[in-house]
Order: structure tokens, then sequence, then C-alpha cells
């Protein structure tokens, strides 16, 4: 009987093992992707404990979709800004003043919007307008199936944990629970400096930090000496772009986000 069972899990781990091999064969992973799995691979066969840390906005998540949401609102509702009503996602930029801007809407109307849109942004129910970066989450996945442990490292702040969480359980991403996910207290806590204090809690707790994935340059200066980083390639990005290493990998979010 423990004969037929210890092979029924043998049976049952290679079948794991050629799926997690076939997907990453079948998605079609870049370079720089495969060399992150592989390491986990590595890391995971020599008895470590790999994790993955990973940005979200922009980076997991498409927040356009919010910022669009946002645009198309006061578009209706403010004289001077119908040119926000149907904005095509690639119209919109990283921020309320980039996307007014790009609309031609005028100084004092941009600032309006610029008010509107940092409380819209930001609020818990808007999270349902953000679609997955396709791409992204998928890596994250096959880094799950190679075994990593997934580590969600946000700016996004504590009131926002509920909203964050509902968002990593629609997008099926794996470890989606509360102590997987770190978010700052408040807003006046500097993003930079909470992700490197974050990550070096991850290594003082035994994770063997195996990447850092994030959008944003200026995460990516923050811990680019603690561990090995990829900078994603999203289509919308911050106008300040602090320089990075030459090291860090760069992951194309091409066909990475469905919805239009
Ligand atoms: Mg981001």
């Amino acid at each position: 009987m423990a004969r037929r069972r210890f092979l029924w899990h043998l049976l049952a781990l290679a079948w794991l093992a050629m799926g997690a091999s076939s997907a990453l064969a079948s998605r079609g992973f870049s370079a720089a992707e495969r060399r992150i799995l592989a390491e986990i691979g590595r890391q995971r066969a020599a008895g470590l404990r790999p994790a993955l840390v990973v940005d979200l906005d922009n980076t997991l998540t498409d927040s356009r979709h919010r910022t669009r949401a946002a645009a198309r609102i006061f578009g209706h509702r403010v004289r001077g800004a119908r040119a926000l009503r149907g904005l095509r996602l690639e119209q919109i930029r990283y921020d309320a003043r980039q996307t007014a801007q790009r609309a031609g809407l005028d100084e004092r109307t941009t600032a309006r919007f610029e008010r509107f849109w940092l409380r819209y942004f930001w609020h818990p129910s808007s999270m349902r307008h953000d679609k997955p970066v396709r791409r992204t989450v998928d890596l994250v996945r096959a880094a799950k199936a190679a075994g990593a442990e997934v580590f969600y490292l946000s700016g996004r702040t504590s009131e926002l944990r509920v909203a964050s969480l509902r968002q990593l359980w629609r997008f099926r991403l794996p470890d989606a629970r509360p102590d997987r996910l770190l978010t700052k207290a408040t807003e006046a806590v500097n993003t930079s400096r909470f992700k490197r204090g974050q990550v070096l809690r991850l290594r003082r707790l035994g994770f063997h930090l195996s990447a850092f994935i994030s959008d944003a340059p200026s995460d990516i200066a923050a811990v680019q000496d603690l561990v090995p980083c990829a900078l994603v390639d999203f289509p919308v990005g911050p106008s300040r772009r602090p320089a990075i290493d030459v090291s860090t990998l760069l992951l194309s979010t091409s066909s990475a986000t469905p919805g239009r």
C-alpha cells in the first residue's frame, strides 16, 4: 500500500515537472525571463529558499485603465475637458498632468483634473479598472512553478490592501495572501526607502532573492546593490528616471496588455 502511494507521488511529481517545463517552452519567454526562471531552479536545487519580489502598478497591473476611467468621468463633468472623454489606451500617459497635456487641456483644467485624478486613481474601488499585464503575470506564475516564493512589494498604502489582494486573486496570481503583500503604512513613507527596507527584511528572514521586478527605475536604483533586478518596459513611465545599473535585465510587456 505504502509502495503504491509512493509510486503515485513519484508519478505526480513527474507530471508536475513536465507541466512546468512544457509551459515554459510554449509561452515563449524571452532570454531575460528564462534567465530568472533558470536561476530560481538552480537556487531551489541547491536547497535555498528562492523568492521573487514584484511591484504591482504598471508591472503586474495595467493602471492606465484607471486613469482612462478617471478621464472619462471628468470629461463628462467638466466643460473644457471634453477631449478626455473618449481617449484610447495609447493616449493615456503616466499621470493626470501628462494625459491632460497630451489631450490639449488648458492649465487651469489640467490642474483641476490632477486633483480629481489623485482622489480617483488611489481610491480602493478604482482598482477594479486595472487589467493584468499578461506577460509579467505569466512570468510570476512560471516562477512559482519553478519553486519561488512570491512577494508583492508595492508603494500602495495600507488602505488599499483589501482592493490589492482582490486584484491578485482576480489575476489568479500565486501566493496571493496578506503576508505576501507588502504595502506602505501611509503616503508619507518614501517608496524607495520602504522597498529597500523590505528587501533587506526578506533577506534577514532567510529568503534567497532571485529577482526584483519593477517598471520604476527609482525602485531599481534603490535595491540594485542587494538583488538582481529586471526593469519592466511599460509603455508609460515617470519623467524623472534615475540611472540604473547596466546589469539590470529588461523585460518587455509587448502583447501584454489585452483590452482596449
Ligand atoms: Mg510600478
